[in-house]
């Protein structure tokens, strides 16, 4: 039995070494020269592999598109299932304290390793620069069609990753799969007139950020960039928020309320009683709420409060100034960067047409996805590759020729 895996990424590459055993022939078409070359500089080469270990209904929040989807497949291999595969094969993890995953290495090397030590073990066939530019159903299975000849194959894993360009789907055309519009997730906010861009490299680590006009909302560390805003509430945000942002061509107002353990009524309320308990203390130097004293110098200018103002007789006109600055500070979003070059897509095949407990198309048989290329995205923390290892293996374990 042939096996063809398109794409040679961490699904392509679990599909496949999940898919080898007795009598099956299993081969990996890569369009690059490259194999595995998102795992390499993921994590800034370090490969955040999965994350901590958690319930899969808390599991599958971490998935803007496909929560209820994941759900499913998580019952076959989950995050331990990850961390025993990779320990099992030499490779130990490490947690760090925000639940990230890593090889104890800290080199994506060792992923790299043990995925092309198992790819040999199980005599997988690996060809580079073969990309399929044409995947075409016949009637004993499926004709895959390369810039080096014709291939042929029984049953085919679709692995082929995200991209946020409609274009690189079109091999897939002849299948007649729906595509959910591919677009980017994970990315920064641009804010390019805002002044707060000055204070590039001050961090907040419990800002709220809300998007005007939205329901969207996500806690959690703020960093103010050279570029506007980013850390992980703004790429939460990024996630969850990607069609809505898409549509809005990036434009958007973004509300920050800079420490989340806070309401409006509690800033004024404290500041009132601050006022009272230290009517001598200057405003500019006295800083509350645990805002770093540069973002707080930021507000009290924004608030048009003077140098030597004390906090005893600080016009009302001011304090409240200073109220909004903290609870609601409001920044013009025009434009995103892409968050240390790591991206994922939203969008991709649609989930109503798979199998979640197989991987397989519900049109074809045979024919199974896995990783990005499906309407799947995490965000950031290891959660991507956590999908990836999960649907390469259930779509390599459930073929069944
Ligand atoms: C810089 C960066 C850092 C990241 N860091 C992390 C991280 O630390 N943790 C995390 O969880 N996620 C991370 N991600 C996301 C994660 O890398 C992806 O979600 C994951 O690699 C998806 O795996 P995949 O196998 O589905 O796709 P890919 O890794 O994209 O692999 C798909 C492969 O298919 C090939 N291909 C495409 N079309 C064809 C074709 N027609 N024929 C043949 N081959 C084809 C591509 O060349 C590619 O090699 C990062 C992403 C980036 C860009």
């Amino acid at each position: 039995m042939k096996i063809a895996i398109i794409g040679g990424g961490a699904a392509g590459f679990f599909a496949a070494i999940h898919a080898s055993g007795i009598g099956r022939e299993v081969t990996i078409f890569e369009k690059s020269p490259k194999l595995l070359s998102k795992v390499k500089v993921s994590g800034g080469g370090r490969c955040n592999v999965t994350h901590r270990p958690m319930e899969i209904s808390k599991l599958v929040k971490n998935y803007p598109r496909g929560e209820k989807f994941l759900k499913k497949v998580f019952r076959h291999f989950s995050i331990q299932d990850t961390i025993e595969w990779f320990e099992s094969r030499g490779v130990p993890l490490k947690v760090e304290q925000d639940g990230r995953m890593f090889p104890t290495t800290d080199s994506s090397q060792s992923i790299i390793g043990v995925l092309l030590a198992e790819a040999e073990k199980h005599k997988i066939k690996i060809l580079i620069a073969t990309g399929i530019k044409e995947l075409n159903p016949t009637k004993s299975g499926y004709e895959l069609i390369t810039d080096k000849g014709v291939f042929r194959a029984d049953a085919v894993v679709i692995a082929s990753g995200g991209h946020p360009k409609s274009e690189s789907y079109y091999f897939l055309n002849s299948l007649n799969h729906n595509i959910n519009n591919p677009i980017p997730s994970l990315f920064t906010f641009n804010t390019p007139g805002e002044s707060i861009r000055e204070l590039m490299g001050v961090a907040v680590s419990d800002g709220l950020v809300k998007i005007e006009g939205t329901k969207l909302n996500y806690r959690g560390p703020v960093l103010i960039t050279h570029w506007g805003v980013s850390g992980p509430a703004v790429l939460k945000l990024s996630a969850f928020g990607a069609e809505w942002l898409h549509e809005h061509h990036y434009q958007a107002r973004a509300i920050i309320n800079w420490n989340g353990n806070f309401g409006e009524n509690e800033y004024l309320q404290q500041l009132i009683n601050y006022q009272k308990s230290h009517p001598n203390r200057k405003v500019y130097s006295h800083v509350l709420f645990d805002t770093p004293s540069r973002l707080w110098e930021h507000f009290c200018a924004k608030s048009e409060i003077e140098s030597n103002q004390l906090y005893g007789n600080l016009p009302k006109k001011h304090l409240n100034r200073l109220v909004q600055n903290l609870f609601c500070y409001i920044l013009e979003v025009n434009g995103k960067t892409t968050f240390k070059e790591e991206f994922v897509t939203a969008g991709g095949i649609s989930l109503e047409e798979i199998n979640p407990d197989t991987m397989q198309s519900n049109y074809h048989p045979n024919l199974y996805f896995a990783g990005e290329v499906l309407n799947i995205d995490g965000i950031t923390g290891g959660f991507n590759f956590q999908a990836a290892w999960s649907t390469g293996f259930l779509a390599g374990k459930s073929i069944n020729y």
